[in-house]
């Protein structure tokens, strides 16, 4: 089958690999789309560090080809989107409520399944899949406590988005944060996740809704998406915000990039005793610095946000359903499709930031 491989930093194409039987609790799926992420590509270039050769996707959506031994949530032919994180249901994490941090992929090395091997080889080296997905490829085997079946009346390349950045977005606004109606709230980075994060304020019903990004394109789709005002390079966005609220600051904000300098700018915006949310993911070797004076005074929060705190056997079907209500605008979201061949070009449009979200779809 064909699939995008990493084979070291920055090298990845398109090539044949070869794909084993799912094991005991895993399933087969045939892909049907695959959104371009953001962090596909902080793999490739090592801003994550992952060990290489790889397969990268893990926003996908597909059909049921075949189950292992075991596996009871999912029979063939069923529609399934795809959950980057596991949630095996019985750790510390899935019993308190906060599956997003689930123990499960911890238990083998990155890019393993979870028994430790792999199910993917070229020429009979193994080559692992990146969050025991990767899905950038026409099969993948997955364990099944890393799907949920979903609607079959939902387009493929719509389900696929929700697997990972419009979840972040929207679940960053209405979990994390959360955005209270009336609110007044900015979002700093309006890329596929910061417009989830402005679907999710304008569905909480934020009063005012501030968007921050150096492209004019970006801030053209964030006003059609339900910013209320959107500011570009060529003014200080933080002084604006302040203007526009009495010198006040926001109640809720959100970093949606991982830039140490736009964290400063976003917890500066944010009014005494509001709520920064961390959700653009950082370099490693990148730190943020605090006023030891001005944190407890100020009485600001700053939360992390892994997954838009999500649960997804019950998000996956709730952001799917607020979609069917037309509350949540998917559609939009999507600049451009590619196919498989077109995987490489496909990284090289999103680093050069051309899409809201392209995704990948298998015929
Ligand atoms: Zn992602
Ligand atoms: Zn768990």
């Amino acid at each position: 089958m064909q699939a995008l491989v990493a084979h070291q930093l920055n090298q990845y194409s398109v090539e044949d690999v070869s794909i084993d039987k799912p094991q005991v609790g895993e399933v087969l799926v045939r892909m049907k789309a695959v959104g371009v992420c953001h962090s596909d590509l902080s793999i490739i270039n090592g801003t994550i560090p992952h060990p290489f050769p790889t397969v990268v996707g893990h926003e996908g959506a597909g059909i049921v080809e075949q189950i292992g031994e075991g596996v009871h949530n999912v029979h063939p032919g069923d529609h399934v989107l795809l959950s980057f994180i596991p949630q095996c249901g019985h750790c510390y994490f899935c019993e308190h409520k906060s599956p997003n941090f689930c123990l499960a992929a911890n238990q083998s090395e990155p890019g393993k399944m979870l028994d430790g091997t792999t199910r993917l080889s070229i020429n009979g080296r193994p080559v692992s899949s990146l969050f025991m997905l990767g899905n950038m490829a026409e099969f993948a085997v997955v364990p099944s406590i890393s799907l949920t079946a979903i609607d079959t009346n939902v387009p493929f390349e719509i389900a696929a988005l929700v697997g990972c950045g419009v979840t972040t977005g929207i679940g960053a606004a209405l979990k994390t944060a959360p955005v209270r109606a009336g609110d007044r709230v900015a979002i700093f980075g309006c890329g596929g996740v910061g417009l989830s994060v402005i679907q999710g304020a304008r569905i909480a019903g934020a009063k005012e809704i501030f968007a921050v990004d150096l492209s004019q394109d970006k801030l053209e789709l964030a006003e059609s998406f339900g910013a209320t005002e959107s500011f570009g390079s060529e003014v200080n966005a933080v002084k604006e915000i302040m203007a526009r609220t009495d010198g006040i600051g926001v109640d809720k904000s959100f970093e949606v990039v991982g830039h140490p300098d736009l964290v400063q700018q976003a917890l500066s915006a944010t009014r005494r005793g509001g709520t920064l949310t961390l959700v653009g993911i950082g370099r490693i070797d990148h730190t943020i610095s605090l006023n030891a004076l001005m944190m407890p005074v100020s009485g600001k929060i700053i939360k992390g946000c892994l997954y838009g705190d999500a649960d997804f056997k019950t998000d996956f079907p709730y952001y799917l359903d607020l979609y069917r209500r037309n509350q949540l605008e998917l559609e939009r979201l999507i600049t451009k499709t590619y196919h498989i061949d077109e995987a490489v070009q496909a990284i090289a449009d999103l680093e050069q930031g051309k899409n809201a979200r392209g995704v990948i779809v298998f015929e």
